[in-house]
């Protein structure tokens, strides 16, 4: 299929493995019969940008537009569309389409299928690289566009689009919801504060595992976290061993698993959600002992994240967030990599993002 290029773009790309960004232009397709083209307001910077930037997982084509924590309005719609009006307030996250026809697609599971097109980085059905939402505007086929809660501020609302769903979903898909259950969450980062505020709404007792005291005093008193452990502090991790229904774990580099699976119950549920570049090592023992589960989750169906929204709306859960103008990027870059954010930066993307800085 030949697909017209005509709507000039602009964004912020990394060019190299130095991951640095800088000002790139380029074209977005044409807004065909079933797509929604929209003018891109906030977008939220996730740990996966810093690492597709610095091609840390070795599969990142340059130049790499990232973002796909994508809130906008809508500009345009296309003439087959029934979803979306212009005016409305949108969004789209890690994914912008799928084969819709396997298993996973007919289950709501398109973030499962093999042929699933991430918004940055990825091939499109055309063979044209996908650029996302660090940039002036959007095209996407209305299926992969979700509605954002009128009730939300878009900027705190933009990183629930990834960092929401994929603390949401396992929790949802592991009967990690259930009201009363003690939850931990592994990092205070991006995913993982908005992970305690999802699970304190599902009802949970929720502890913390960081790796100083360095939050503990925000995740308590700003996020609502019940408890707060210091992974490295051995006395508080032994205190607690054998306490937890459900763990989701958010770390981004490599770290022990053992005394976190300690802190399951017989039968508890340990998920990763952290995408460390480098394997982890897996003790056994632990499990054999005790039926424990680890297992892994990626982000979540489109049914599902309006699902998640919907349920931040209900019980106002944004991000908390650092809004950042375009130019600040590779700032906030260096900052997320050395988890110095409180606790997602957001680009202010259609108030400071200009084709000629
Ligand atoms: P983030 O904001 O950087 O948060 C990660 C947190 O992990 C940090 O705040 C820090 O929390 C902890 N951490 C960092 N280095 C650590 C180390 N060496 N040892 C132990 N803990 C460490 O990142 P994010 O945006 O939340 O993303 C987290 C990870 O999830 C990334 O790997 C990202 O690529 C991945 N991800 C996966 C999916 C998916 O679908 N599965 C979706 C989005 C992102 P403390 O300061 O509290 O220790
Ligand atoms: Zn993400």
């Amino acid at each position: 299929m030949e697909k017209v290029l005509e709507k000039e773009a602009y964004g912020l790309a990394a060019k190299d493995e130095s991951g640095v960004l800088s000002l790139f232009c380029f074209s977005r397709r044409e807004t065909g019969e079933k797509d929604v083209r929209f003018k891109v307001l906030f977008c939220g910077i996730c740990h996966t940008d810093l690492s597709m930037a610095k091609n840390e997982w070795g599969f990142t084509t340059y130049p790499l537009v990232p973002g796909h924590e994508i809130v906008g309005v809508v500009t345009e719609v296309g003439a087959k569309v029934t979803k979306f009006n212009t005016g409305d307030k949108v969004g789209v996250g890690y994914m912008s389409g799928s084969c819709r026809s396997c298993e996973n697609c007919s289950d709501g599971v398109e973030n499962y299928c093999p042929k699933m097109i991430l918004t940055s980085g990825a091939k499109d059905f055309d063979d044209t690289m996908t650029y996302g939402g660090y940039s002036d505007h959007m095209v996407c086929a209305e299926d992969f566009v979700i509605r954002i809660p009128e009730n939300l501020p878009l900027d705190g609302a933009a990183p629930l689009l990834c960092a929401g769903v994929t603390v949401y979903s396992p929790m949802k898909y592991y009967g990690l919801n259930k009201s009363g259950m003690h939850i931990g969450v592994v990092g205070l980062g991006g995913l993982g504060h908005v992970g305690v505020k999802f699970a304190k709404a599902m009802g949970s007792k929720v502890t913390v595992i960081s790796t100083s005291e360095r939050k503990r005093d925000e995740a308590i008193n700003r996020l609502g976290a019940d408890a707060f452990l210091v992974s490295r502090n051995s006395k508080q991790m032994e205190d607690a061993m054998g306490t937890m229904d459900g763990i989701i774990d958010t770390v981004s580099a490599t770290h022990p698993l053992l005394p976190l699976l300690g802190l399951l119950k017989n039968k508890g549920k340990f998920v990763m959600v952290g995408a460390p570049a480098e394997p982890l090592e897996l003790p056994v023992l632990p499990l054999i002992f005790g039926r424990k589960m680890v297992t892994g989750s990626m982000v979540g169906g489109i049914k599902e994240t309006q699902e998640m929204v919907d349920f931040a709306g209900k019980h106002n859960i944004t991000a908390d967030i650092e809004l950042i103008s375009a130019d600040y990027i590779n700032t906030a870059m260096e900052r997320l990599a050395k988890a110095d954010v409180q606790y997602r930066f957001v680009i202010d993307v259609a108030n400071t993002l200009k084709p000629n800085p």
